[in-house]
């Protein structure tokens, strides 16, 4: 072996010494340290999955608890308040609207034929208390056929009128959806038969939750095609699809009278997000955002069930603790330049609303958001296994991520089962509002670690502290410290311009 070489061994030594050292206060943590943190978790955990948090339903007394306990937590964690808003320390309130169906009557008549719809063969939906609508050749609303189009090539023709329209399954609710912005007043969908209908009684039979903001005041209804072939009279009723399909098709006014009514059990009830902060040295650099929702199901086991609270101990209990141990972490280690905002999201189980939320109304400008990492029942696997990386694909952080993974000696996941998994998170309310968001978390690693969790205890009452397992969580917890640090510093870490 020459001088030179001998050198070469010696540089690459170095620096792969110093790049280790780089390091050290991550990738040294000792088993006991590990044990501390899992043990610190698991304190947490107890706390949000206890019954006396009731499943921790938005609305509810459990969410009143919950919100007490985080309070308490973001400030032992030693967090500011990052609402942006001095009347309130830690929550930004989403304003919730819940329906659930309790009746509708449908009745169609023509000249002195009058028939009230078998429950069999209609049904209606509307999210205020009650609605009545009525329509026909002697009310002034029309009744408008529009075949399997949306109604928008009658401009404003659709204002008022209730729109008959046959299904078209991949367009049907953007069709409805266009129909109502043309302010209709109902619109009946025709759908093929008896058990279209009893799908949709159970899907409104179940309780339903949306931002106020997007609360619409709509009235729908359907019928079973044999429904409206009976009372159009067969050939009739044959002619006019025949006719929709036609490519010069137009919608047209037909002769039918409609009288539609239901009634709604609504609530309307302020959630709240929680938002704390860790003032970095270097605000105007931006900042980096901590998510997870402290939400989960309330009630969900089968009504006979001894035990029917849901107390999400991995969704999203394990979230939470995992956010709130990292965020005492950063904190309490060297200071940071960007800030660090730590967000815990309410009513993510009925879509991602309070993310939604928090994009609408965010306390800092969402451009300001480097990065932001989202943690949803993060408690599934044992040390040692594979990341998933949700999010992949969809940021400018992928290379820092697997940067950082592969330096802490993590292998990555399968990254079609991560991908299955974009949409069902918070991070996609972000990803949507175009933050750089992913979720890195062992319990997305494998589908033969995800699997059997999702098919015993997801969603249930079985899904209880004492069915988890922490040690993976500890390794991503680690490896999210290491990787925040380097991303909240702007000497590491730019994001692309533009
Ligand atoms: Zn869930």
């Amino acid at each position: 072996m020459s001088a030179n070489n001998a050198r070469l061994l010696f540089t690459l030594l170095a620096s792969l010494l110093l790049a280790a050292c780089a390091h050290v206060p991550v990738e040294s943590v000792s088993t006991n340290d590990r044990e501390a943190i899992a043990a610190r978790m698991m304190a947490d955990i107890e706390v949000l999955a206890s019954d006396e948090l009731g499943g921790r339903k938005p609305g509810t007394p459990g969410e009143e608890a919950t919100i007490a306990f985080l309070e308490q937590r973001m400030g032992e964690a030693g967090l500011v308040s990052g609402t942006g808003d001095p009347g309130s320390y830690w929550r930004m309130p989403v304003d919730l609207v819940s329906t659930r169906a309790l009746s509708g009557q449908l009745t169609l008549t023509q000249g002195l034929n009058s028939v009230t719809v078998p429950e069999s063969d209609a049904i209606v939906f509307t999210p205020r208390r009650r609605a009545l609508a009525t329509s026909g050749p002697a009310t002034g609303v029309p009744v408008v056929f529009v075949g399997k189009g949306d109604g928008l090539v009658l401009t404003d023709a659709m204002a008022g009128a209730v729109a008959v329209m046959l299904p078209d399954p991949s367009r049907d609710v953007a069709r409805r959806a266009a129909l109502f912005d043309q302010r209709a007043t109902a619109v009946l969908t025709v759908v093929p038969d008896e058990a279209a209908i009893a799908r949709l009684r159970r899907a409104g039979s179940r309780e339903r939750v949306r931002l106020a903001s997007e609360d619409k005041d709509t009235l729908s209804a359907y019928i079973t095609d044999a429904a409206m072939a009976a009372f159009m009279g067969e050939a009739r009723w044959a002619r006019m699809k025949a006719d929709a399909d036609a490519e010069d098709f137009s919608p047209i006014e037909i002769n039918l009278a409609i009288t539609l009514e239901a009634a709604a059990d609504r609530r309307e009830f302020t959630s709240y997000n929680l938002v704390g902060k860790i003032a970095g040295s270097a605000p105007d650099a931006g900042a980096v955002l901590l998510l997870g929702h402290w939400d989960h199901l309330g009630e969900c086991g089968p009504a006979d069930a001894e035990d029917r609270i849901c107390k999400g101990a991995a969704d999203n209990a394990s979230g939470i603790a995992a956010m709130l141990e990292l965020a005492q972490r950063l904190k309490s280690g060297p200071p940071l330049a960007r800030d660090i905002y730590v967000l815990a999201t309410t009513a993510e189980e009925s879509g991602l609303l309070g993310a939604r939320a928090f994009a609408e109304a965010p306390p800092l400008a969402l451009t300001q958001i480097v990065a932001a990492f989202n943690f949803d029942m993060v408690s599934v696997a044992p040390a040692g296994s594979a990341l998933g990386f949700i999010g992949r694909g969809a940021t400018p952080l992928d290379q820092i991520i697997i940067d950082h993974a592969a330096r802490s000696g993590r292998t990555l996941g399968d990254e079609a089962l991560a991908a299955s998994f974009v949409q069902r998170q918070d991070g996609a309310a972000l990803l949507n509002a175009g933050v750089p968001t992913v979720l890195l978390s062992s319990s997305y690693g494998t589908s033969e670690i995800l699997q059997p969790f999702l098919s015993s205890r997801y969603h249930r009452p079985s899904d209880t502290p004492a069915a988890l397992d922490l040690s993976g969580a500890v390794e991503d917890l680690l490896l999210h410290e290491g990787l925040i640090r380097i991303i909240a510093d702007p000497a590491r870490y730019q994001p692309p311009a533009g």
